[in-house]
C-alpha cells in the first residue's frame, strides 16, 4: 500500500466469512490498480456513523451486506432509481464526500440466472421461493424485464403477500400470485413455472433444505441464490433428475462485477473474479 492506494470494502455484521475482498482484490491486482479492499465489521445501529467516516477517507467504494442494506439508504445522498425501488443498496460509490448507492443484486442475479440455466423473463413465468432482501431484488428484476407472472411462496405467506402486492401496484402488467410453503401449493407453482429460483435461506449451512416437488417441472432450469454450500440440496435434487440447476456463486460473481464497474468505470475482468472465487 501506499499514500496514493484507494480503498475500497464491505460493511456488515458479521462479516468475516465474506468472499467479497479476495475477489476484488484479484481484480485489482489483475488490472495492475493501485486499489486495496478490505471487510469492516459494523454493528447493527453503527452504520450512521461508519457512513459519516467514510466520506473523509479515501474510501472510493463500498459493498453493504447483511444487515445494512437498508438502513444505510436513510444515510447517502443520491439512490439509483433500482435502488429506490429494491429499497436496499449493495454498493457505495464515494465521489469527494458525496455518497451514491446502487443495487446491484439486481442486473447480477439476471445474469447468473441467464448464465447458469439460459432463463431470460420476458414473457417468462418464474416460481420465486423467499420475500426477503434478495426476493425483492430478484422479483423487481424480472418484472423490468417484462416476465409475464411470478409466483412467490414463502414460509410466512403474509411476506409472500405484501411482496406481491407492492409489485402488482407498481408492475401492473406482470401477474403475481403467492402462497404458503406448502407441499400442494408449491407443487402448482412448480409445474407453471418455466424457472424456479431459490431466494430463502433455506439450504445454507446451518438451515434446512428447501424440499420442492420438482418432479413435474417442464421448464428451463432451477437456480437457487444460496451459494453456502457450493452444491445445494435443491441443486442437487434438481441434477438427480436431470433438471440444469446452479447455486448462487454466479451471483455473487456477477453483482460484483457490476459493483467493480460503478467504482472504476472500467470492465470488470470477470475471469480473475471468478477464480479468485473458486480458490476460496
Ligand atoms: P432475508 O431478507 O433474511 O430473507 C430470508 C428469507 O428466507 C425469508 O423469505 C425467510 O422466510 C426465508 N427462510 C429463512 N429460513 C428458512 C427456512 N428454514 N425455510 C424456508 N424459508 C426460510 O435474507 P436475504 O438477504 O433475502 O437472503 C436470502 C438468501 O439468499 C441467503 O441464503 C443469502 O445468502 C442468499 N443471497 C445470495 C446472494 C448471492 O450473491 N448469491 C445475494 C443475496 C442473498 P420468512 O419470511 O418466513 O422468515
Amino acid at each position: 500500500m501506499s499514500g496514493k492506494t484507494s480503498l475500497f470494502g464491505i460493511f456488515g455484521y458479521p462479516v468475516s466469512h465474506s468472499r467479497s475482498p479476495a475477489m476484488h482484490n484479484a481484480a485489482f491486482a489483475a488490472l495492475g490498480m493501485d486499489c486495496r479492499y478490505d471487510a469492516y465489521e459494523i454493528a447493527p445501529g453503527e452504520i450512521a456513523a461508519a457512513v459519516e467516516k467514510a466520506r473523509s477517507l479515501p474510501l472510493a467504494g463500498i459493498n453493504i451486506t447483511v444487515p445494512h442494506k437498508q438502513a444505510i439508504m436513510a444515510e447517502l445522498d443520491f439512490l439509483s432509481p433500482e435502488a429506490e425501488l429494491a429499497g436496499a443498496v449493495n454498493t457505495v460509490k464515494n465521489k469527494d464526500g458525496r455518497l451514491s448507492g446502487y443495487n446491484t443484486d439486481i442486473e447480477g442475479a439476471l445474469a447468473a440466472i441467464h448464465e447458469g440455466v439460459g432463463f431470460r423473463p420476458e414473457g417468462g413465468t418464474a416460481f420465486v421461493v423467499g420475500a426477503g432482501g434478495a426476493a425483492r431484488a430478484v422479483v423487481l428484476g424480472l418484472c423490468m424485464n417484462k416476465a409475464e407472472r411470478i409466483l412467490i411462496s414463502n414460509r410466512t405467506v403474509e411476506k409472500a403477500d405484501a411482496l406481491a402486492r407492492e409489485f402488482t401496484d407498481k408492475f401492473p402488467d406482470t401477474a403475481i400470485e403467492c402462497s404458503g410453503l406448502g407441499v400442494a401449493e408449491t407443487e402448482q407453482f412448480v409445474t407453471e413455472a418455466d424457472i424456479v429460483i431459490n431466494c430463502s435461506s433455506a439450504g445454507m449451512e446451518g438451515c434446512g433444505p428447501l424440499l420442492l416437488p420438482l418432479e413435474n417441472f417442464r421448464g428451463t432450469g432451477v437456480y437457487d441464490l444460496v451459494y453456502r454450500p457450493r452444491i445445494t440440496p435443491l441443486v442437487a435434487r434438481a441434477r438427480e433428475l436431470g433438471i440444469k440447476a446452479e447455486s448462487g456463486a454466479g451471483m455473487l460473481l456477477h453483482q460484483g462485477a457490476k459493483s467493480f464497474e460503478i467504482w472504476t468505470g472500467t470492465p470488470a475482468p470477470v475471469g480473475a473474479m471468478k477464480k479468485a472465487l473458486e480458490e476460496r
